[in-house]
């Protein structure tokens, strides 16, 4: 029912598999029946969800809930879903920053030493010429 590719389903749907992953789901796909009936039904939610509404909620619940639990209501602020998707695009997670960061770091570190090694290497062409 359930192999290592029917986790990848909905990233192939939603176009974020990488290439590679892509081809080879694909062809897995193509001898994988159930993988094949996952992804017709993920295909169905995904088509049904894009056809509802997406509106407001009538009355907003929160001040309810929040007395039942014990905690302040007015410090909570309704987001659309439409502002929570826009937001979720340019979100990146602590791991993703420090790694994006230690990339930089070491790019940096790497155009530092090739501009030094060129320096070294046009002085060293200039000092053996001769001067007129
Ligand atoms: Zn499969």
């Amino acid at each position: 029912m359930s192999d290592t590719w029917t986790e990848h389903l909905s990233e192939y749907i939603d176009g974020t598999l990488p290439e590679a992953e892509r081809t080879a789901l694909e062809a897995h796909l193509a001898g994988c029946e159930a993988c094949r009936t996952t992804l017709e039904e993920l295909r169905r939610v995904v088509a049904r969800a894009r056809a509802l509404d997406d509106r407001p909620p009538a009355a907003d619940l929160w001040p309810g809930i929040a007395e039942q639990i014990g905690v302040s209501s007015g410090a909570h602020q309704v987001v659309s879903l439409a502002e929570r998707r826009t937001r979720r695009r340019v979100a990146f997670t602590v791991p993703q920053l420090a790694a994006a960061a230690a990339l930089l770091l070491r790019a940096a570190r790497t155009w530092r030493c090739t501009a030094r090694r060129s320096e070294r290497a046009a002085r060293s062409r200039s000092a053996g010429r001769p001067r007129i």
